[in-house]
């Protein structure tokens, strides 16, 4: 049975690039009929918190990726942990290192100067402790560790660069490649999908679980996430928390699609693609080697097609939050005027704030299209306000408006000498003293919101607000 994991550490607000990470494990699970898990690596005591455990909790249920079985947390297996350490201590192929902090950074120092890895090789060892600062290391005697990453293909580990690596502070407490490569057998984990930041670490779990006799688990390696700039995704370049994009209103199934192209690709140019259709594509070998750019504005794109096949319902609800609490009743109605052209659910605020305002403030050339005088513009405001104050509220439809104005344009723009009305001198005037904007939803749409005496209101204001 295939079974993956992730391991984030709760040591921040769910990161993006653990989301990727867990999306490529729950695609691949689902893929294989297999399951996917989690493992809480909350070894750090000090950096571990409960409020960033319950973010990837939250996380995970907001993409909607389910794990089989309840989530495993380290903290809580001291006894398995320490068990394997002795076994590992009584065969020699791990031992207490006596050397003192001072000792081990000042051969740091040398290497470093000497251009040379960061390892250490001991000459002080035994099976038991000497020293509050002794920690447990592993006896590295082999040559090379090699093994097949199924994304990079086959990877070799000079392990002489490795040197005794450290494996535990105390029998009590294991370091993060020991006790992953402990859990990873224990949980029967058959692929270990993660971060190509990972890689050297690969060849030191290996070695320990070889150690022990344990099965070792297959690794695929995925690609960074690079900023725009090619560098490493990092706050730098904006948003790394899962939840910053939902505060800013980015949809679970957009975020999921986008994700899932970050560093792989079925071939083809279909770029919006369901979950199912994701699944039955997928494979290991599809995912790219080289750093996969996090592209904001394609985000922004795929967020805008999830956006415009939702439902109007829904969408309302998602956008209530962003909206302010007003007495405008009719929610949806704004919202459907948007969804044509939103990217994310967060822009609606400001792209409807016209609509709640009890007064807008513009600058009254606005009102004026093109060369319009003010005398003009006063003339068609006037005649417009005449017009509408007529027509009544029933009628207040975008279709009905429409078909009672249009034939007014003329009559307020005459033809021009080649026969031409432009009907701007009538809609514009009429646009922005309804909306108070360069850009919105055409008058009749605004005004099919607004009803008959907020836009009569708006055009006396209008009126009022020309220099005599
Ligand atoms: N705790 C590690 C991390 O958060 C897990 C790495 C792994 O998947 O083995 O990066």
């Amino acid at each position: 049975m295939i079974r993956v994991r992730i391991a984030p550490s709760p040591t921040g607000p769910m990161h993006i690039g653990t989301a990727r990470t867990a999306l490529f494990n729950w695609i691949f699970a689902k893929k294989n009929k297999g399951q996917f898990l989690l493992r809480i690596e909350d070894t750090d005591k000090e950096r571990s918190k409960k409020k960033f455990e319950e973010s990837i909790l939250s996380g995970l249920e907001w993409l909607g990726l389910d794990y089989a079985e309840e989530p495993i947390r380290q903290s809580e297996r001291g006894d398995i942990y320490k068990n394997y350490i002795k076994k590992l201590l009584d065969s020699g192929d791990a031992f207490y290192c006596h050397h003192t902090k001072e000792e081990l950074d000042k051969e740091k120092e040398e290497q470093a100067n000497n251009k040379e890895a960061p390892r250490h090789a001991c000459n002080q060892k035994s099976g038991i402790k000497s020293h509050e600062s002794s920690i447990i290391r592993f006896k590295n005697s082999g040559s090379k560790v090699v093994f097949k990453d199924l994304v990079r293909g086959e990877i070799e580990f000079d392990t002489e660069l490795l040197g005794d690596f450290s494996i535990a502070k105390s029998e009590d407490s294991p370091l993060y490649n020991f006790a992953a490569a402990i859990d990873d057998y224990e949980m029967k984990i058959s692929h270990v999908i993660r971060g190509e930041d990972h890689i050297s670490n690969t060849p030191k779990q290996i070695l320990i679980l070889e150690a022990l006799g344990l099965d070792i688990p297959e690794y695929a390696h995925l690609p960074l996430i690079l900023g725009e700039d090619k560098s490493k995704l990092s706050k730098r370049h904006g948003a790394t928390a899962l939840f910053d994009y939902k505060d800013m209103g980015y949809l679970p199934d957009a975020i999921f699609n986008f994700l899932a192209f970050l560093g792989w690709n079925p071939g083809g140019d279909q770029e919006i693609m369901s979950r199912k259709e994701i699944v039955s594509k997928f494979s290991l070998e599809g995912i790219q080697k080289s750093g996969a750019v996090f592209d904001i504005n394609k985000l922004d794109w795929i967020n805008g097609e999830y956006i415009r096949k939702m439902p109007l319902d829904d969408l309302t609800k998602l956008c209530e939050p962003h909206l302010p609490k007003s007495s405008v009743s009719d929610l949806k109605k704004i919202v459907a005027l948007e969804q044509p052209r939103m990217k994310k659910l967060s822009e609606i605020g400001e792209s409807t704030e016209f609509f709640f305002k009890d007064r807008l403030e513009y600058d009254s050339d606005l009102l004026k299209w093109k060369d319009m005088s003010n005398k003009e513009l006063a003339e068609v405001l006037g005649k417009l306000e005449k017009i509408l104050d007529k027509i009544k509220e029933g009628d207040y439809t975008k279709e009905k408006l429409e078909e009672i104005l249009m034939p007014h344009a003329e009559e307020m723009a005459p033809r021009d000498s080649r026969g031409k009305v432009d009907r701007g001198k009538m809609l514009w005037p009429l646009r922005a003293a309804l909306t108070g904007r360069k850009a919105s939803p055409s008058p009749f749409e605004v005004m099919d919101v607004l009803g008959k005496e907020k836009s009569l209101t708006r055009l006396r204001e209008a009126s009022r607000s020309i220099p005599s």
